[in-house]
């Protein structure tokens, strides 16, 4: 009986942190990868020749955004639809418009901050070009790590542009389920920026049920601008934010309010609804007037994030009139295709996949010298093989996929 608690007290731990926890990797990345510039005090942290000034009390913050697409599957060359639809719940969820801001019980509705902080996709590259503020690239890689190597070209990744003017984002397959990770304000400028899976990325497109609303992005960026986690990362920690109630640690799921832990200071509770906690994407809807105020600081005068206030990238006016390269940059991409083996076979048959095409579901035809099809058969990434032994010795051809992206492949019976 005791082994049989222990197996679903274990089968239960495993269900929430392997297959519906929210994980965010920022606070391991910095522990064991970030890598921190050193200022010297004399020195802001501010490009040399941009004039710095003090931000206007709440005035509109602007952000420009660079967006890096890394696939190595054609699924992970996320649209542009479902790229504006994570910038559009970024303006919503950084300036209260999010229509879920109404779910906020009201005992905590008088925190709740209005940020003021906009975000815009580049409409002019580091080079001065015109650009549509979105990079596509093929990666062999097939999934990255906190390693930091997508932020580099030579590494499988694509560099960062200047991101004292732009917030870089790279969506590209995490390893270890971690739905994403940032920088803080003072790490190097080549890593500078957020990490963001391809499948909880904004609000279209095909994502992960509890992640589908665009709020990892919400969070990550959040400790983009100095954030930290509500519960400070530790049992009733600090997260250096007055009006975020103390709470024992992360929630996930979806909480039910009023949500009291060890050390709520009152009947309120946990703020489980905050960017910063770890609740589902449909559950999380408020930053506070705290936050905010600790996120705006990083654009005042000698602010890690001061240049911000400068940055004209998102006014395609500024940039000249040479276009730059295509967003898309597919044809660097290796040609996706299939191969059989062995070939001639007397038996059995292996499809096996070039560059990352992808096999699964994927309906394959064998046809005789005529055309007539023969056989039919799906094919499963966990089932590769086809028995051809029923066919007569002699010359077919094997037809997969349909359009332009269809491949004939000659397959000799022995
Ligand atoms: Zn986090």
């Amino acid at each position: 009986m005791r082994l049989l608690v222990l197996f679903f007290l274990v089968m239960s731990v495993l269900s929430v942190n392997t297959f519906g926890q929210r994980n965010c990797g920022s606070l391991e990345y910095q522990k064991k990868f970030a890598q921190h510039e050193t200022y010297s005090t004399s020195k802001s942290p501010i490009t040399d020749n941009i004039a710095a000034r003090d931000t206007l009390s709440d005035e509109t913050i602007n952000i420009p955004v660079v967006i890096h697409v890394l696939y190595n599957l054609n699924e992970q060359n996320i649209s542009d639809a479902q790229i504006l639809s994570q910038i559009n719940i970024l303006n919503e969820d950084y300036n209260r418009l999010n229509a879920d801001a109404t779910n906020t019980p009201s005992a905590f509705q008088k925190y709740a901050g209005k940020c003021n902080i906009h975000f815009c996709v580049a409409k002019v590259d580091p080079q001065g070009r015109q650009t549509k503020g979105i990079v596509r690239k093929y990666t062999s890689k097939v999934c990255f790590s906190m390693n930091d190597n997508m932020k580099f070209a030579n590494a499988g990744g694509d560099d960062a542009w200047d991101s004292k003017r732009y917030l870089n984002i790279w969506v590209c397959n995490l390893q270890s389920n971690v739905l994403g990770y940032s920088s803080l304000p003072n790490d190097r400028a080549e890593l500078d920026g957020v990490v963001i899976q391809y499948n909880a990325f904004g609000n279209t497109g095909s994502l992960r049920p509890q992640f589908n609303k665009g709020r990892t992005a919400t969070h990550e960026i959040g400790h983009w601008m100095g954030l930290l986690h509500i519960w400070g990362d530790n049992t009733c920690g600090n997260d250096y934010v007055d009006d975020t109630p103390p709470q024992t640690y992360y929630n996930g799921n979806c909480p039910s309010f009023p949500h009291k832990s060890q050390c709520s200071i009152n009947n309120n509770g946990d703020m489980f609804m905050n960017f910063m906690d770890y609740t589902n994407d449909e559950c999380m809807n408020i930053f506070t007037n705290g936050q905010k105020n600790k996120m705006r600081k990083l654009f005042a005068l000698n602010g890690p994030r001061n240049s911000f206030l400068l940055s004209n990238v998102c006014d395609s006016s500024n940039a000249n009139n040479i276009a730059g390269p295509s967003s898309n940059e597919a044809a660097n991409k290796p040609v996706q295709s299939v191969t059989i083996f062995p070939n001639p076979s007397s038996s059995t048959i292996n499809m096996i996949p070039v560059n990352g095409y992808d096999l699964n579901n994927n309906t394959v035809h064998i046809l005789d010298a005529t055309g007539k099809v023969l056989i039919n058969q799906k094919i499963f990434s966990s089932n590769r093989s086809i028995n051809i032994s029923s066919l007569k010795s002699g010359l077919y051809f094997l037809k997969i996929g349909s359009g332009s992206d269809q491949k004939m492949i000659k397959l000799i019976k022995n």
